[in-house]
Order: structure tokens, then sequence, then C-alpha cells
């Protein structure tokens, strides 16, 4: 089972003027291979607070070998961005679906991973000062980025298509799953092994 990613939702900073205004900018939302968000455009003030809902594109990601696709390729994801005197903390939250083969079987799998992330960037600090965030980039949020290392973070030891996956046969190569089997004389033979490992290979 997949981990839940440790959360907590951020309490924004109180201003001198008591809770911050939550303000809505909505600004054009492109669909591009890399979602990025300009927080320049937010027009946001300290502790005033940016929420808006994007979908995010997530390249797909490559393990053992197999490919792992985000499905859809953009979910949406809530961010939230909150001003504070000297930067912006910065939240990522969404639910990705990730389909790909099954580690043990190769069947289809498909596993839904919370991703929940925060970031603080100060836009004072010094280039690759530790209080820069690594994902913004001249004021742009690299949502993308985030989201995929997110995705990696999240990701359980194995894949399968379901706990009690059996795989397959390492003699034959047969699904366990569609056929329940055994060699009795075979399994015991280390050529019989060797073969099934190339055959799992090709
Ligand atoms: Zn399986
Ligand atoms: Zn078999």
């Amino acid at each position: 089972m997949p981990r839940a990613a440790a959360w907590t939702r951020a309490t924004p900073p109180i201003g001198p003027g008591g809770p911050p205004t939550v303000e809505q900018v909505q600004t054009g939302a492109t669909l591009s291979s890399v979602t990025q968000l300009d927080l320049r455009t937010l027009r946001i003030r300290s502790g005033e607070q940016f929420r808006d809902t994007r979908q995010v594109h997530v390249d797909p990601l490559t393990l053992a070998g197999q490919r792992y696709v985000a499905v859809p390729r953009e979910p949406e994801a809530d961010v939230v961005v909150t001003r504070t005197r000297s930067g912006f903390v910065l939240e990522l939250s969404l639910d990705a679906r990730l389909h790909g083969p099954c580690f043990r079987c190769l069947d289809d799998a498909a596993l839904t991973l919370p991703l929940r992330g925060r970031e603080y960037h100060s836009s004072d600090a010094p280039e690759a000062d530790e209080l820069r965030s690594q994902y913004v980039s001249d004021d742009r949020l690299d949502l993308s980025a985030w989201a995929r290392d997110l995705l990696a973070l999240a990701l359980p030891d194995k894949i399968l298509c379901r706990d009690e996956c059996a795989g397959l046969c390492p003699v034959c190569g047969k699904s366990l799953n569609a056929e329940p089997h055994e060699h009795a004389e075979a399994g015991d033979d280390p050529r019989w092994e060797a073969l099934a490992e190339l055959r799992e290979r090709l």
C-alpha cells in the first residue's frame, strides 16, 4: 500500500490587519508539457493567499525498465500560495492515478497516490540558497517537476495489480493468476529456471 505523505495544511501567516484575505487570481492556464505558475502575476501582498485548481502535466516515470503513466496525464491539483514578508509558502495537493505493468505478472496495474507538498521560497535569498525552492526559477513555480518528485517519493516498493498477485510461473512463464499450476518435475531443474528467467526478459 502506498504510504500517505505527511501533510499539514499551512497556517496562513496573520498579518497586522488580522486574518489574511483570500484572493482568487485567475491566470490563463496553458496546457503544455510543463505546467508553471508565474508567481509575479499573482498580485498578493504579505499575508494574502492565492488558491487555484490547475491541471498539472505529469511526465511518465520509468521504473525497473517499465513505463508508468499518470492517468489523466494532467491531473487536477490544488495550488495554494501564501505570501510572507520575505517570500512564499507554496503548497501542492493532488491525487495522481498511475497506470503501468504489475511488477510480478506484467498485467495492468493502477494505483492512486495522494501527493502533498509544501515548500518555502524566499524571493530575497541569493541563487542556490537553501531558502529558495528548487522548483522556482525566475519567479516561476514548476508544478510539473514538483508533482513528479512527489510522485517518485510516494511510490510503493512494488507496483502490483493486487496485493496477492501470484506472478508468472518461473518455468513456463504463464500467469499464475489466470492459470494456477505447478510443474512437479521440471521445477527442481535449474536449467528450466534459467530458461524461465530468460523468457521473462524477452
Ligand atoms: Zn500482477
Ligand atoms: Zn508453468
